[in-house]
């Protein structure tokens, strides 16, 4: 078994055994023993029910799945063992708690089965409901988990193997492993059609699709059976067609800096940082969603496109807008914590406030007559709004057992016991005061506690006064305390009461919470469409704040930006530093592999990856950093930046480059954009340049691949691919000497260039000035001996003339002899 077991003993949740072990670990409690007769000591740790709330996030949040066994009758009652049930199980992908969820993050449970060359895979947000599934060949399934990331994956036992290999290079993740039988096409069949309320999966176009239907259909066996319910927010499955987004691998997701950063992992100098000016919750979960599956068919993008431009160009009505949606709350989540029951009164008086605003927002469309293309069609749930407003007092507690949650004059019967309730309190003050006045004790006081209930107090030295009808309960110190027939008449009629009034307000609020649940797939509409328009104002929100362009979508095979910037890099120069904009032009016919030459730090890296996030922003519907934009859509953007080790599956940085190139090269199309940062750096010179040449030559001479590449490199000799192939040509970042100085223009300007000035770039970062003159000196003495043993060139400099003479050897003639 791989969860831990909270069982319920009396105040306390206890674990034994390993489980024991591993939460005093995670939570830092004490282990205890306890003796188990010959089987030795058993290793115990628990603490108090009350503290559940801190320690199961923590151990939720350590990756740990957690049983909770309760008792499931009154221990007073039972006559021997009391019974006890596991009445729910929580697991990392399935956790409904507010500390554990983070705001703007989806939270998914995935599963995965295959064939011999398909896989189905199927994700789930329980916290939202929303529910996806999609078939695809087994080689793209580790790059689809980027797209989502799940906290936990469910496969089959049988499937173990072959699927931890096909996920060999994802990060670890918590695997849930079920019994074979649970992944058959009748079972899962069942479960799908009851959970979803249809009779056959028609409407969500995967009926007879046996991948899919499997994996989602675990999805929901296996949360029947944690939940112990069908969690009825669960109600729609979206299909997603392989085809209809870009995939964007693990490499491209990482080194174009979408959501984390290469250097620190954190969120600062991200895209997302830049672009996320949303104001909701479901918002922002849905922005992270869109940005992990740009679009790649040109009619759903134009129509993105459509909707972000009439927010632009309705700058104040946007921003009066962006206001309101700032009121919402998480309703998405809030319809999750209905379904299973978990929705508090203070929530309910939240949810009842967002309706409300989303009301407001309807009307709002309506009195700016907003054409019905943009106009969002919300549903009407003033009846909710209604029965929460009169039902549930505004300063309505978290807690469903405290009481004060029902309003005056919603339930009659509630109103007369809380009437009973206060009287019966006016009545204890006046007996008291009668008391006083009958004994002639003026300090006589009429008290309370659990033991004895209502009691009157009388200090010692008037003990003597105290009437034959009292009778007495208690002596303490300085005082005597007693009852008398009369108050404890009283005292029932009160307690009763204010016992009747929590359990009759629970018992309302319980059923206002049910007629609210009625509300579920409504709540959940309204939700989405107010994440939609949420991004599409950010949208136009980020436009208008950095100056960004609409681009143009063409047919035409070309992308054309012209004076592009960095989204993220023009935000975080130091002051006083402008940042240069740059074009860049490709087309499939004349410009499709473009070598961009260049010193260290002169601004290559930025300048690829600028015209990468330029492209995939365009593709999820945004606005870009550029003057203008015409660009032809791509099917998928390849990046190979920079050198980075991958110790931990052991591969080397030159590897690590190959692998990343092999994946390139068999995978890419014309349609396809590649960024090559430095390609052939992880071995020596020659190996590394022939690598490179022969890899420019490839993308350029094989039709399948000849996709629209940057290609930024060290190896100036690249530069001689321009003279041979017609589509490749030289770019080179200016660089400006100023005596033994050299200024980097970051201007990207055509031609290429011959010098690397690695000896003034380690001049910048401080070298000893000796190192930099002897490295001169050797640098001369090579440039100047660039004859073989052979005399032949080894390195054959040539002018860039376009020139060229079939008879002389181009440098791998010359290398390889
Ligand atoms: P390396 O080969 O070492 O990776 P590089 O030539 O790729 O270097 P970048 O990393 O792209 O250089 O740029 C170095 C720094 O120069 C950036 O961090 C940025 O601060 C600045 N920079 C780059 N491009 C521009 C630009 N267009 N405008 C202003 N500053 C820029």
């Amino acid at each position: 078994n791989d969860k831990v077991l909270l069982y319920r003993m009396g105040d306390f949740y206890e674990t034994f055994f390993e489980d024991a072990k591993t939460i005093s670990r995670i939570l830092g409690i004490a282990l205890t023993k306890r003796s188990h007769g010959k089987g030795g000591d058993a290793p115990l740790a628990g603490f108090p029910y009350h503290a559940l709330e801190n320690y199961l996030p923590k151990l939720i949040a350590s990756g740990q799945k957690v049983a909770i066994c309760e008792q499931v009758e009154d221990p007073k009652k039972a006559k021997t063992i009391v019974k006890r049930e596991v009445i729910e199980v929580i697991t990392p992908g399935t956790t409904l708690s507010e500390k554990i969820l983070e705001n703007k993050k989806n939270n998914y449970l995935c599963s995965i089965y295959l064939d011999m060359d398909y896989a189905g895979v199927s994700y789930t947000d329980v916290s939202t409901g929303e529910f996806f599934v999609a078939k695809m060949p087994l080689e793209n399934v580790a790059d689809f988990l980027y797209t989502f990331s799940p906290k936990e994956i469910i496969i089959s036992k049988d499937q173990e193997d072959v699927i931890s290999a096909l996920l060999k290079k994802y990060p670890e993740v918590l695997y849930s492993k079920m019994d074979n039988w649970l992944f058959t096409f009748d079972y899962c069949y069942d479960k799908l059609i009851q959970q979803l309320k249809v009779k056959n999966l028609k409407g969500f176009g995967i009926e007879g699709n046996r991948l899919s239907i499997i994996s989602a259909g675990v999805v929901i066996s296996y949360l029947q059976e944690n939940y112990k319910q069908q969690l009825e927010h669960i109600s729609q499955i979206s299909s997603i067609q392989i085809g209809e987004f870009m995939f964007l691998d693990e490499s491209t997701r990482k080194n174009l800096e979408l959501t984390s950063t290469i250097a620190s992992g954190g969120k600062e100098g991200t895209l997302i940082s830049i672009m996320d000016e949303t104001q909701t919750p479901m918002g922002g979960r849905l922005l992270k969603q869109w940005l992990s599956k740009p679009l790649v068919s040109k009619e759903p993008l134009l129509k993105r496109q459509n909707n972000v431009k009439y927010y632009y160009e309705n700058e104040p009505f946007t921003i009066q807008l962006q206001e309101m949606l700032a009121e919402i709350s998480d309703i998405e989540r809030m319809a999750a914590r209905l379904a299973t029951g978990r929705l508090n009164p203070r929530e309910l008086i939240f949810l009842k406030r967002t309706l409300q605003t989303i009301a407001e927002i309807d009307t709002y469309y309506h009195a700016k007559n907003v054409s019905f293309e943009y106009k969002p069609e919300f549903i009407d749930l003033h009846e909710a709004i209604d029965l929460i407003e009169k039902s549930i007092s505004e300063d309505a507690p978290l807690n469903i057992k405290e009481g004060n949650i029902i309003k005056e004059g919603y339930s009659e019967k509630l109103d007369e016991l809380k009437s009973l309730a206060g009287s019966g309190k006016e009545w204890v003050v006046s007996y008291q005061q009668k008391e006083r006045e009958r004994t002639g004790i003026s300090s006589l006081k009429i008290g309370y506690n659990r033991v004895f209930g209502y009691y009157l107090d009388v200090t010692a030295v008037h003990k003597d006064k105290v009437p034959e009808d009292y009778i007495r309960k208690q002596t303490l110190t300085n005082s005597e305390r007693y009852i008398t027939p009369e108050l404890k008449e009283y005292e029932e009629k009160i307690l009763g009461a204010e016992e009747k009034i929590a359990e009759l307000e629970y018992e309302l609020f319980q059923k206002i919470r049910e007629e609210i649940s009625k509300y579920i797939s409504q709540i959940q509409k309204n939700s989405m469409l107010i994440a939609r328009i949420d991004v599409y104002c950010n949208f136009a929100y980020i436009a208008h704040k950095y100056n960004y362009v609409c681009p143009q979508i063409i047919d035409e095979e070309v992308i054309e930006i012209i004076e592009g910037r960095h989204p993220v890099v023009e935000q975080t120069l130091p002051p006083g530093e402008d940042f240069i904009v740059n074009d860049s032009v490709l087309s499939n016919k004349k410009e499709q592999l473009l070598i961009i030459t260049g010193p260290n730090m002169s601004g290559k890296s930025t300048y690829l990856r600028q015209t990468g996030l330029i492209v995939l922003m365009a593709q999820v519907g945004s606005f870009v950093p550029a003057k203008s934009v015409r660009m032809n859509i791509v099917d998928r953007i390849f990046t190979r930046v920079g050198a980075s080790d991958n110790l931990a599956s052991g591969e080397s940085t030159f590897m690590v480059e190959m692998l990343e190139a092999a994946n390139i090269l068999n995978n890419a199309t014309t349609k396809s954009m590649i960024l090559l940062d430095e390609i052939g750096r992880g071995t020596s010179t020659f190996d590394g340049l022939s690598i490179a040449w022969s890899i420019a030559e490839y993308l350029h001479n094989n039709p399948k691949v000849a996709a629209k590449t940057l290609f930024a490199t060290h190896y100036h000799e690249l530069t001689e691919l321009a003279i041979m192939y017609p589509r490749i040509k030289n770019y080179n970042v200016a660089v400006e000497e100023i005596g033994d100085h050299v200024v980097f223009l970051r201007k990207i300007i055509a031609g290429g260039t011959d010098n690397s000035y690695g000896i003034h770039v380690a001049g910048m970062a401080g070298l000893p000035y000796e190192v930099l003159e002897r490295a001169k000196e050797i640098l001369s003495n090579l440039e100047s001996n660039e004859l073989t043993p052979n005399k032949q060139p080894r390195l054959a400099k040539r002018q860039t003339g376009r020139h060229i003479d079939k008879n002389q050897m181009t440098i791998f003639d010359i290398i390889q002899e």
